[in-house]
């Protein structure tokens, strides 16, 4: 690498769009990885109004972008600038990740592999049938349930402020799993919640909710048998992740999550460099 007082010209350009990235860990991961691999490569995120994202996602080969991240609201807007989309992005309806080819874009979901490795870590020792609570309906939970659609023998309650934004998406996705009535909605209520709560093995939050330090009426039957996910990481502990601990359930926030996004976006943009090496890259201690 030909340093100048840390300057260096970089073989490859990432980055990052979304409408507020000012805050984004995303920048922060991939650099550290790219410093620690002593690749020359910059990871930069940009926060751009709607208007910008097509003619921006346009000029991506002529800047010699390598690949992109793409978050809120934009995940189901690139799709429709993309040449090709991976079956997830397609099914779920959202692509988080762009590689730039030399025939084009292509878009990938990697927030759902994310969804199902951790799921899978934790599901280890499980013989019985799984009860999930999902929370949420919105673009993330679309991933949640399309990787829960990979194992077998779960039951899922979705609850869900807006009913009918629930039941679309139930039916939506019910073709992916193997038998009727898998899915059912759960009434935004705390006695339906807490009903739901109580019959679950595993919460997973996908409501955003803990980022405005608010918790889903009906977490009070959270108990220490169950496994709460939460896609949000607040920097505070915020109230599901006390109220969880207090009980001694197992508490996840997502910067997990966000870390094996990352570590997926990346195998896209550069499938040479070693898995094992980028398994151990891609770890908590980078924050
Ligand atoms: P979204 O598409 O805007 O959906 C938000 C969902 O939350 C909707 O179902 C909405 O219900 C519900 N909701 C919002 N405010 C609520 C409130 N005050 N009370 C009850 N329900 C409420 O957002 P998204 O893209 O799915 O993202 C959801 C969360 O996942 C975000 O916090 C995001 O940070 C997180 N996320 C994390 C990762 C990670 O790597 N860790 C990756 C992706 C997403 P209605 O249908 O009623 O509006």
């Amino acid at each position: 690498m030909s340093c100048l007082n840390g300057y260096f010209e970089p073989d490859y350009l990432l980055g990052l769009f979304g409408a507020d990235v000012s805050r984004s860990l995303s920048p922060t991961i991939h650099n550290y990885v790219y410093q620690e691999r002593k690749q020359k490569a910059i990871y930069k995120a940009f926060s751009i109004n709607e208007e910008q994202v097509g003619p921006a996602l346009n000029q991506l080969a002529s800047f010699e972008f390598k690949g992109l991240n793409i978050t809120n609201p934009y995940k189901e807007l690139v799709i429709k600038f993309l040449d090709e989309v991976s079956e997830a992005g397609s099914k779920i309806g959202a692509v988080n990740t762009i590689k730039v080819e030399d025939n084009g874009l292509s878009g990938y979901n990697t927030d759902y592999l994310a969804v199902k490795e951790i799921i899978s870590d934790n599901m280890q020792n499980s013989q019985y049938l799984t009860t999930v609570l999902l929370l949420g309906a919105g673009g993330a939970a679309r991933s949640v349930l399309y990787a829960l659609s990979k194992f077998t023998g779960f039951k899922i309650l979705l609850g869900n402020r807006t009913e009918s934004r629930a039941k679309k998406l139930i039916e939506e996705f019910s073709e992916l799993f193997s038998y009727k009535g898998e899915i059912k909605y759960v009434k935004w209520t705390q006695k339906a919640l807490g009903n739901a709560t109580s019959q679950a093995d595993i919460i997973i939050e996908a409501t955003g909710l803990s980022w405005q330090e608010q918790v889903y009426p009906g977490y009070e039957k959270i108990s220490s048998h169950h496994f709460v996910f939460d896609l949000s990481y607040p920097q505070n502990q915020g109230p599901l992740s006390k109220y969880a601990n207090e009980q001694q359930a197992c508490y996840l926030d997502g910067k997990n999550m966000l870390l094996i996004q990352a570590r997926e976006a990346d195998k896209i943009w550069f499938p040479a460099k070693d898995n094992q090496e980028r398994k151990r890259l891609f770890q908590q201690d980078i924050f």
